[in-house]
C-alpha cells in the first residue's frame, strides 16, 4: 500500500485530498443536521460520500483521471457554493481550491475550472448586486489577485508535468536507439500475461540477435557497430505494427512483443523480419544478418518461461547455422480456439 502511494503520484493526492476532504467537511455536516439545516446538511453528506468513493474508486482501478476530474468538479462547485452564500468569508476558499485543481487535473483543464468559477461569482455579483463582495474594488481586486495565482500555478503545473513525461520517458528508454528499455520490457510482459488470461488476448514475441556482431565491434570499432544499432532498429519499426512493441534487453539483443498474433502470425512477421535485415542492414564491412527465436504465450504460463521459450530457439537458430527463424510450436491446449 505505501509502495503504491510512493509510486503514484496521482493516487497518493487524491487519497490525501480525499481525506482532508472528508476530514475538513464531516464537521459542517454533523453541524448542520443537528441544527437543522437538513438540505445543507446533505449536500455536505453527499460531497463527503462521493469523495470516498472517488478515492475508493482510484486505488481499485489504478484510474486516476476520472476520480480526479470528479473531485475538482464537485469541489469546485461547492466552493463556488459556498462562496455566494457566505460572501467575502467564503471567497478565502477559493485560493485553496485553484491549487487543489492544478493538483487534481490537467494544467488546461485546471485553468479552465479557474475561469468556470471566478465567472460563476462574477456573473452572480453582476446579477444581484451586493451580494458575494462588498464592494466593486473589492471584485476586481479578488479577481486580479486570482488570475495571478492561476497564471502562475498554470506555469508551474505545465513544467512540471512536461519534466515529469521527460523522465518517464528516459525511465524506460534506451538512449542509443530509442527501443524500450529492460524494465520496460518486464513491465509490458507481464501486462500481456495478464491480458491474456483476464481477456483471452493472444500475443507472441520474437527473440533476435544479429549474427557475428562482435566481428563488426573488433573491426571497425564500437562507433561503427553503434551506427549499424541504430539502423537495424529503424529497419525493424519500419516493417513492425504500430501496436508492436520493441524493446533492447541486451547489447545487440532485442524482443519484438506482437500483440493479437497467433503462431502463423508470428511466423510471417519473423519471416518478413529476417528477409528485411538481410536485403537492407549494411555494416562497414557488407551485410549483417540476424537470428530470430519466437514463441506464442501459452495459457497460464509465466512471462519468464515464455521468454525462456523464444530464446531457446533463438539459440537453435544459431546453432542450426544463423540467419533463420525458428518458432517454438504451439501448446496443445491453445491450438483450439479459447472461446
Ligand atoms: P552470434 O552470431 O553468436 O550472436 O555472434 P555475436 O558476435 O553477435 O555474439 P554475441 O551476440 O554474444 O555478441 C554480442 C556483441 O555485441 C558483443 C559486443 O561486441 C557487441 N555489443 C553489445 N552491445 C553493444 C553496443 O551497445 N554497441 C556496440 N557497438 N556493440 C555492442
Ligand atoms: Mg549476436
Ligand atoms: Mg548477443
Amino acid at each position: 500500500m505505501f509502495k503504491r502511494l510512493r509510486n503514484d503520484f496521482q493516487l497518493s493526492i487524491i487519497t490525501l485530498m480525499g481525506i482532508i476532504g472528508v476530514l475538513g467537511i464531516t464537521p459542517y455536516a454533523a453541524y448542520r443536521l443537528l441544527h437543522g439545516n437538513l438540505l445543507v446538511g446533505i449536500a455536505d453528506c453527499v460531497i463527503v460520500l462521493s469523495t470516498l468513493a472517488a478515492v475508493i474508486y482510484a486505488w481499485r482501478t489504478g484510474d486516476t483521471e476520472k476520480p480526479g476530474l470528479y473531485l475538482a468538479a464537485v469541489f469546485s462547485v461547492g466552493a463556488t457554493l459556498i462562496a455566494i452564500n457566505l460572501g467575502v468569508n467564503g471567497l478565502f476558499w477559493i485560493y485553496p481550491l485553484i491549487l487543489f485543481n492544478f493538483f487534481m487535473v490537467s494544467p488546461g483543464k485546471a485553468i479552465a475550472a479557474t475561469l468556470l468559477v471566478l465567472a460563476s461569482l462574477v456573473g452572480h455579483a453582476l446579477w444581484v448586486p451586493g451580494s458575494v463582495f462588498d464592494s466593486h474594488y473589492q471584485m476586481v481586486s479578488f479577481l486580479v489577485t486570482n488570475a495571478m495565482a492561476g497564471v502562475l500555478t498554470f506555469i508551474f503545473a505545465y513544467r512540471t508535468r512536461t519534466q515529469r513525461e521527460q523522465l518517464q520517458l528516459l525511465a524506460i528508454q534506451d538512449p542509443l536507439t530509442g527501443a524500450r528499455n529492460r524494465r520496460a520490457m518486464n513491465e509490458e510482459l507481464k501486462i500481456a500475461v495478464s491480458s491474456k488470461r483476464r481477456h483471452g488476448r493472444s500475443y507472441g514475441v520474437l527473440a533476435m540477435d544479429l549474427d557475428h556482431f562482435k566481428l563488426v565491434n573488433d573491426r571497425y570499432g564500437h562507433q561503427a557497430g553503434d551506427q549499424v544499432l541504430i539502423d537495424y532498429v529503424k529497419l525493424i519499426r519500419n516493417c513492425s505494427r504500430q501496436e508492436d512493441r520493441l524493446f533492447r534487453f541486451g547489447g545487440e539483443e532485442f524482443l519484438l512483443l506482437l500483440p493479437d498474433t497467433d503462431t502463423l502470425g508470428l511466423e510471417a512477421a519473423a519471416q518478413n523480419l529476417l528477409e528485411t535485415v538481410r536485403d537492407n542492414l549494411r555494416g562497414p564491412g557488407g551485410p549483417v544478418t540476424v537470428s530470430i527465436g519466437g514463441a506464442m504465450l501459452r495459457s497460464g504460463e509465466p512471462w519468464g518461461q515464455w521468454l525462456q521459450r523464444a530464446d531457446q530457439c533463438l539459440y537453435r537458430a544459431k546453432s542450426e547455422g544463423r540467419n533463420r527463424t525458428i518458432i517454438d510450436r504451439p501448446a496443445v491446449n491453445d491450438l483450439a480456439p479459447s472461446h
